[in-house]
C-alpha cells in the first residue's frame, strides 16, 4: 500500500489533466461514475477497428474474433469478482441488472415459465425486504415487484451512525420473507455492510438474496461466491469501464431455476410461431444484441483495476478518506453522514454543510475546479431518515491523490465564511 502510486496512474487518465474553470481538475465524483484511463478506450478502439462484428453464428472471421474477444471479456469480468463465465449475465447497468433480477421473479409468478420456476414465485403474504439505505435502484424494482405479486414490501432500518440495525433484521427476516435485497456498501454512507450476517438471516429462512456491488466493485477485491448470495449486480462505468454494460452475478442453480425477463433473439434453442426454448444461463439472459465493445472495454478495466491491485486501491482509498474525514470534522458546521466507528469503509464522505444548500456548495466547489455530487444521490428515503433533503458527496477512486484531497479541504473550509453563515 505505501507504494502505491496514484500520482503515476493519473498520466493514464486524459481527462484528469485539465484545468476547470482557472484550477486544476480535482475529479470527486467517482461515484456517480469514474474517469476511465486510456487502456480501455484502446481496448474499445482496437475492437472498433479491427474486429468489429456481430457475436455468435457468424460464419466469417471477424464475427469468430468478436465472439471470444466478448467471451474472453466475460471470463476476465467474471473471474474479476471470483464467478465463472457462465455466472456472469451481461446487462446495460445495475439498474438494468436489479430491473431484470425483479422482472424474471414477477415472469415466475405469471409468465409462461412458471411452472417451471415455481420456487421464484410471490403471492400475498409473501415478504421482500430491503433497506432504509438502498439507492433507488435496488427500491422501486422491488416496490413494482410487490405490486404485482401482491407481496408486502419491509425495510432493515439504518441508526443514527449509519450501520444497519442488525437486531431489527433479524425480527424482519422471518418465515414470510422469500427475497432479501440489500447493498454492500451504501452510495451515501460509504460503510461495508456486514454481507455474511445479511446473508445468514436470509439463508435461514430460505430467502433468495440480491447484493448491490456497484460501490464495492471498483474499491474492494471482491468474491461475490465467498459472499454467499444468491444474486449480485454492478455497474461497468463506476469502475473504470465504458457506460451501458454491467455484469449480474448469479448462483449456477439460481440463474439456471430463473425465468427470462426479456426474450427475443440470441436467447432462444428453437422458435415457432407459438412458443420459443430457451438457452441456458447467461444466454437466456441476454435477448438482443449485446454491448460488445463496451464488455470488451469493461475486462480491459477490470485488468487494469488488478494490475493496481485492489488491496493496495482500497488501503491508498481509506488512507485519503480517513484523511478528508479528519479535515471535514474540523470544520465548523460541517456534519457526517454515515460516520460510524469501527466500520469498515469504501472512501467516500457526504456531508451536510449547516446554513448552505447542498447545491450552493458544489457551485462554489466548482468554481475552485472541485467536482462532487449534491443532491439526494438517488438515496432519497436515506435522506429522509437523516432529516434533510439533500446533502454534498465527496467520492474518491484510485486516481485521486492526498492534494485532491487537501484542495478539497481547503475550498471546503471557506463554504459557510463565502454564503454569510456565522461559524
Ligand atoms: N446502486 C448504487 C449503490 C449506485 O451507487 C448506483 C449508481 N449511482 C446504482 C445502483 C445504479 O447504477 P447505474 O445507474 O449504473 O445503473
Amino acid at each position: 500500500a505505501a507504494t502505491f502510486d496514484a500520482a503515476a496512474l493519473r498520466a493514464d487518465f486524459p481527462i484528469l489533466q485539465q484545468q476547470v474553470n482557472g484550477h486544476p481538475l480535482v475529479y470527486l465524483d467517482s461515484g456517480a461514475t469514474s474517469q476511465k484511463p486510456r487502456q480501455v478506450l484502446q481496448a474499445e478502439y482496437d475492437f472498433l477497428t479491427r474486429s468489429n462484428a456481430a457475436v455468435h453464428r457468424g460464419a466469417h472471421t471477424l464475427a469468430a474474433e468478436a465472439t471470444d474477444l466478448f467471451e474472453d471479456a466475460r471470463t476476465a469480468v467474471a473471474r474479476f469478482v471470483g464467478a465463472l463465465p457462465e455466472q456472469l449475465v451481461w446487462t446495460a447497468g445495475a439498474t438494468l441488472g436489479l430491473n431484470l433480477v425483479a422482472y424474471a421473479i414477477g415472469n415466475a409468478t405469471v409468465g409462461r415459465g412458471a411452472p417451471a420456476s415455481a420456487r421464484f414465485a410471490l403471492t400475498a403474504g409473501d415478504e421482500i425486504v430491503t433497506t432504509e439505505i438502498e439507492h433507488h435502484a435496488n427500491l422501486i424494482p422491488w416496490q413494482e415487484l410487490a405490486a404485482r405479486t401482491g407481496a408486502t414490501l419491509r425495510h432493515i432500518p439504518v441508526h443514527d451512525d449509519g450501520t444497519l440495525d442488525l437486531d431489527a433484521a433479524a425480527g424482519i427476516i422471518g418465515e414470510r420473507t422469500r427475497i432479501v435485497a440489500f447493498t454492500h456498501v451504501s452510495n451515501v454512507l460509504g460503510i461495508v455492510n456486514p454481507v455474511a450476517e445479511i446473508v445468514s438471516l436470509a439463508q435461514a429462512v430460505g430467502a433468495l438474496t440480491v447484493l448491490d456491488a456497484c460501490q464495492s466493485a471498483p474499491h474492494l477485491p471482491l468474491d461475490l461466491p465467498a459472499l454467499g448470495v444468491d444474486l449480485a449486480v454492478f455497474s461497468g462505468h463506476k469502475m473504470l469501464g465504458p457506460y451501458g454494460v454491467g455484469g449480474l452475478y448469479g448462483r449456477s442453480e439460481i440463474l439456471e431455476a430463473l425465468p427470462p425477463f426479456l426474450t427475443g433473439g440470441s436467447m432462444i434453442t428453437t422458435v415457432t410461431l407459438d412458443e420459443a426454448g430457451y438457452l441456458p444461463p447467461p444466454q437466456r439472459f441476454e435477448a438482443g444484441t449485446q454491448p460488445i465493445g463496451p464488455a470488451i472495454g469493461l475486462a480491459a478495466a477490470v485488468s487494469y483495476l488488478q494490475d493496481a491491485g485492489l488491496e493496495s486501491v482500497h488501503a491508498h482509498e481509506v488512507r485519503l478518506a480517513e484523511r478528508m474525514r479528519a479535515g471535514l470534522v474540523e470544520i465548523p458546521g460541517i456534519r457526517l453522514l454515515g460516520d460510524a466507528e469501527g466500520v469498515e469503509r469504501v472512501g467516500l464522505w457526504a456531508f451536510d454543510v449547516e446554513g448552505v444548500h447542498a447545491h450552493d456548495a458544489g457551485q462554489f466547489l466548482d468554481a475552485q475546479g472541485i467536482a462532487v455530487r449534491v443532491g439526494h444521490h438517488c438515496a432519497a428515503p436515506l435522506h429522509r431518515r437523516f432529516g434533510m433533503t439533500a446533502s454534498v458527496r465527496a467520492s474518491l477512486a484510485l486516481y485521486n491523490t492526498e492534494s485532491d484531497v487537501d484542495a478539497f479541504l481547503d475550498a471546503v473550509s471557506g463554504i459557510r465564511t463565502y454564503f454569510g453563515v456565522n461559524a
